[in-house]
């Protein structure tokens, strides 16, 4: 039998280790320290190379904590309405109840699979109390930020991006990471770089990273014994972890370039034929985090039959994110959507991620799209 063909893994180099060898040797095996000093400056300095102010960066345990941090910097109290991308990962929208918060889902366009302005617009004429929105960029590929913006500017309303997924994707030559007031980014294990867990904190102005940095080390007070005044957390990277980034930070471009190889592939391989690849808006540059297909809607097959095909063929792939509107855990929360019918349901019931990993040869993949051909 051939090897699993899996999804998407780790990719090392050779420079962590040696970031992370140095913190060996320095005796520096805890968190905080100069890897994190390096790593958050490193990934600043790659964020906010072509933009008049740079960003400031906070490396933290997870991007789920990244997103929790935002949530509270943006203000957001128990009972706040706050209005959330509805097909995405569930850590975009966990936070939001953490604090108390309600996540009111918007419904996703089909130009990129992201929130839809049009259903934003929708969600604020009903909401018109809400003051944050948090926007994940789904497999890697930029939302419509210009019609969000706008319609954040219009309502008064902070961006929280989830740019989890959507590391050295662009929008029209800035980076994703770049455009919210508060933004995360996630190194989990599946991500284009990893620190095998981990995540970071991107905002504006330095007083709003300094403010997390406070929560996310116990909000510990400036005094000679320990004094609390708010409620902390324990969120810091530590600076093995920290190590490991720093040498995956030289390879984030290369990546994207074997990630989008991967896309091409697929996407020359189904031009004639009942599938679509993920779509994204021409004047983005995405990460191709993750290539996914559509079927035809009269397409015989489902996507679960296809997971099944390839699961007896040893190929690894997964459902699309399962919309949070359709989740147990938010059955009474609301969900805005303009079409006839929502279009996170279509895009769930016809879509499938396949396996994206950037170490997949030529023949691997060749394989995985012949097996889909004998299943079609
Ligand atoms: C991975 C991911 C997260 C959470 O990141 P962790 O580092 O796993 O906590 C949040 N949002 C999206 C969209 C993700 O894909």
């Amino acid at each position: 039998m051939r090897k699993r063909i899996q999804f998407s893994t780790p990719t090392m180099h050779g420079d962590e280790i040696r970031y992370v060898q140095e913190a060996f040797e320095r005796n520096w095996v805890a968190p905080l320290g100069f890897n994190c000093d390096g790593f958050e400056a490193e990934t600043a300095r790659y964020l906010s190379a072509d933009l008049p102010e740079p960003y400031h960066a906070l490396a933290l345990v997870s991007g789920t904590s990244a997103i929790h941090l935002a949530v509270k910097l943006a203000g957001v109290k128990p009972g706040d309405v706050v209005l959330c991308s509805d097909m995405t990962f569930s850590a975009t929208v966990n936070p939001v109840s953490y604090e108390g918060g309600l996540p009111v889902f918007v419904d996703s366009e089909r130009d990129s699979w992201n929130i839809d302005p049009v259903a934003l617009d929708k969600a604020f004429e009903k909401y018109p109390q809400a003051k944050v929105v948090v926007l994940a960029h789904l497999y890697g590929t930029p939302g419509k930020l210009d019609e969000i913006l706008d319609i954040c500017k219009r309502h008064d309303a902070v961006l929280i991006e989830d740019a989890a997924e959507a590391l050295s994707s662009t929008y029209k030559g800035r980076k994703c990471g770049t455009f919210g007031k508060f933004c995360a980014l996630s190194f989990n294990g599946n991500k284009i770089i990893t620190t095998s867990g981990g995540g970071m904190l991107i905002t504006e102005d330095e007083a709003s990273r300094s403010k997390a940095y406070f929560w996310a080390t116990q909000s510990r007070e400036k005094a000679p014994w320990y004094q609390h005044e708010e409620i902390g957390y324990n969120y810091r990277m530590s600076n093995i972890v920290a190590g490991i980034g720093r040498g995956q930070l030289k390879h984030l471009e290369e990546h994207r370039e074997r990630k989008e190889a991967v896309y091409r592939r697929y996407e020359a391989a189904f031009r004639s034929s009942p599938l679509t690849m993920n779509p994204y808006l021409e004047y983005t540059r995405p990460n191709f985090w993750l290539s996914c297909i559509l079927l035809e809607k009269d397409c015989k097959v489902r996507p679960m039959d296809l997971y099944e095909r390839l699961n007896e063929a040893n190929i690894e792939s997964r459902p699309i994110w399962k919309p949070m509107h359709m989740q147990p855990v938010f059955a009474k929360n609301d969900f805005i959507y303009v079409e006839d019918k929502p279009v996170d349901e279509d895009i769930f019931s016809r879509g499938l991620c396949l396996p994206s990993d950037i170490k997949m040869t030529e023949e691997e993949q060749q394989y995985v799209v012949d097996t889909i051909f004998a299943a079609l």
